[in-house]
This record gives structure tokens, C-alpha cells and sequence, in this order.
């Protein structure tokens, strides 16, 4: 193999440019030429394709988003799409890619390699933690503290005016980061996608609490939630609970920017050296995960058929703490 390509797809996550950063100066250290494609499959398709040099990813492992852009791109979910894509990369010479992105991502990157034979790697690059076959992605911990953040900074509010604030963070089909940002912040509720929200017992819960002098409530809503947004639960709860003056913080999409953490640096650094190493030995629809803090290889399809999920015990050790 002596020329890969690059290129971010679907939601930017803050890493993804410690990821490329760490594709192209691997593929250099390699004696590969590696390729930048701009707005993920859209850009393959269109030939938006460049080559990157080690200096071309200088000044980037701090910053959030993608260099690269991301896209998301309807064509490709069509076979002539893909076979335009083909097309762009055989008049490259580009033989294997390193797609960064999620699962939608990885469905089309698999695709690609059966109908065309393009070799692909993926890596996690998705807030969300709900990709299969790694323990984390790229991007979820800087997201994860910035949703924190956001908690303690309401919470000093809250204490103050005696309130209850609902808190929405990011989360359409997983709770991942409701749950861990409700359990750091010492939320008194966390509701997730995951698990049936019961309105009548949070409302239960608050009185309790207030029976017990407790008179400030941190809500932890995932957007996902079964029973609705923040907006539509802090409804439901004030109007069973006759709450005045409850507030609704919803975090959106301040969690997607941002400076990454040391931890998803380099997280983005050890798979993005593996995903190059992995096309040099051969590997054709691999994701790139961390299991037990060990770099993994993993077919790309666990990565929608074997979602991670977070242990069901939290929820258990959220209600204990929560009193
Ligand atoms: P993510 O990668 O973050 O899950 P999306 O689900 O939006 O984001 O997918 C990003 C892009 O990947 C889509 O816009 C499309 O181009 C491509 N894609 C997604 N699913 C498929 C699929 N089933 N077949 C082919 N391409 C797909």
C-alpha cells in the first residue's frame, strides 16, 4: 500500500483533528502519501481530495471540529454514489481509507469495501460512547466535561434560589452522557433513553427530598428521553408537582466544540497510528477500538450490532447517591 486517504463523516466530535493529525503524520513516518478528503463522502465523491503532509497537521491536536469538514452525504446511500467514489479514488491511487466517524459512517465505509474492494478502517469519532466494539470514542470524554461543567456552574444557582433545574444534554438514542455527567454532577434524577421514566416518581422523589430539607433538584435530561425533552418533562413534573420557578437548561450543541480533553488526544492518537498499521498489514473493514485499555481490531459491523451500552448497575449507584 502506498497511498491512503482521510476524511471525517456524519457528527464532528472535538479529537477528530488529533485523529487526522495522527493518520497523516503515521502514513509520513510510513513512507505513505496520505490524502486529505474534505466534507467526508461528499467530498470523495467529488474529488474534493488533497494531499497532506506532516506539517499540513501542525497546530491542530488542541483544536475541536475537523480540518477536514464533515458531511453527511445522501448519494452515497446509493450504489452509483459509491461507485463515483471508487472512481475518485482509483484516480488518486488510493487504496485503503481511514474513515473517522460513527456507525452511519462505518455502514457506508462497508459498502465501499464490498462493492469496490477499497480497503477501510474506521475510528470512533462520535460524543455519543454508543459505538460497538470500544470501550470509548473520540470525542465522548470532552463532551462528558463540558456537560459537567455545565452542571456545577447551574447547581451554584440552584443552591442559591432554592430551584429546580432541568439540565438537557446530548443523547438521541443513548444516555451515555446523560448518565455519567448526572452521576459526576450528583444530579438528584437522570433520565436516559434507555430505561422507562416514570414522571410520578421523580415527582415523589422531589418531595422526599424536600421532606428532608432538600430544597434544590439538578434533572438530567437526555434529548432522547422517553418521556420527552427537558421542556416537555419539566411540564409534566411542575405541572404534577405544582412547582413554580423550576429552569430549563438545555447544553446542546456546546458540547460538540471545544478544545478536546488529554484524554481523547490521545485516545485519537494511539487509533489513528493503529488504523494506518492495520491497512499496511492488510486489513480490509476493520473499526479501531480500545477494549480494557488495549488497542483492538474489530470487524466494522459490531460496531451497530454490538452497541455499548452503559452498565445498568449506574443507574442503581445514581439512585443510592441521590439522596
Ligand atoms: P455517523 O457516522 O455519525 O453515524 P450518519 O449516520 O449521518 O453519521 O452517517 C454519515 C454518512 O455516512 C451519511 O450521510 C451517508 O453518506 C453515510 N451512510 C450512513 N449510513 C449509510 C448506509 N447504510 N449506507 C451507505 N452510506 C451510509
Amino acid at each position: 500500500m502506498k497511498r491512503i486517504g482521510v476524511l471525517t463523516s456524519g457528527g464532528d466530535a472535538p479529537g477528530m483533528n488529533a485523529a487526522i493529525r495522527a493518520v497523516v503524520r503515521a502514513g509520513v513516518y510510513h513512507d505513505l502519501q496520505v490524502f486529505g478528503i474534505y466534507r467526508g463522502y461528499q467530498g470523495l465523491i467529488d474529488g474534493d481530495i488533497a494531499e497532506l503532509g506532516a506539517r499540513s497537521v501542525g497546530g491542530i491536536i488542541n483544536r475541536g471540529g475537523t480540518i477536514l469538514r464533515s458531511a453527511r452525504c445522501k448519494a452515497f446511500f446509493e450504489k452509483e454514489g459509491r461507485a463515483q467514489a471508487a472512481k475518485a479514488l482509483a484516480q488518486h491511487g488510493i487504496e485503503g481509507l481511514v474513515v473517522i466517524g460513527g456507525d452511519g459512517s462505518y455502514r457506508g465505509a462497508l459498502d465501499l469495501h464490498k462493492e469496490h474492494g477499497i480497503a477501510c478502517t474506521g475510528l470512533p469519532g462520535t460524543i455519543d460512547n454508543d459505538i460497538g466494539g470500544t470501550d470509548f470514542t473520540i470525542g465522548y470524554d470532552t463532551a462528558l466535561n463540558i456537560a459537567l461543567e455545565a452542571i456545577d456552574r447551574i447547581r451554584d444557582t440552584a443552591e442559591s434560589h432554592d430551584r429546580i433545574f432541568f439540565v438537557e444534554v446530548m443523547g438521541r438514542h443513548s444516555g451515555y452522557l446523560a448518565m455519567m455527567s448526572g452521576i459526576a454532577g450528583g444530579a438528584e434524577e437522570i433520565l436516559v433513553p434507555e430505561t422507562p421514566t416514570s414522571i410520578e416518581s421523580i415527582v415523589e422523589h422531589l418531595r422526599i427530598n424536600r421532606e428532608k430539607g432538600k430544597q434544590s433538584s439538578i434533572i438530567v435530561v437526555a434529548e432522547g428521553d422517553d418521556a420527552g425533552n427537558a421542556i416537555q418533562v419539566a411540564k409534566q413534573v411542575d405541572a404534577m408537582a405544582n412547582i413554580p420557578n423550576s429552569r430549563v437548561v438545555v447544553i446542546g450543541h456546546l458540547q460538540r466544540g471545544g478544545t478536546p480533553t488529554a484524554f481523547d488526544r490521545v485516545l485519537a492518537s494511539r487509533l489513528g497510528v493503529r488504523a494506518v498499521e492495520a491497512l499496511m498489514e492488510g486489513a480490509t473493514a476493520r473499526m479501531i477500538g480500545i477494549n480494557a485499555n488495549n488497542v483492538v481490531l474489530r470487524p466494522l459491523d459490531e460496531a451497530w450490532k454490538c452497541r455499548t451500552q452503559f452498565d445498568p448497575g449506574l443507574t442503581r449507584i445514581a439512585h443510592i447517591l441521590a439522596t
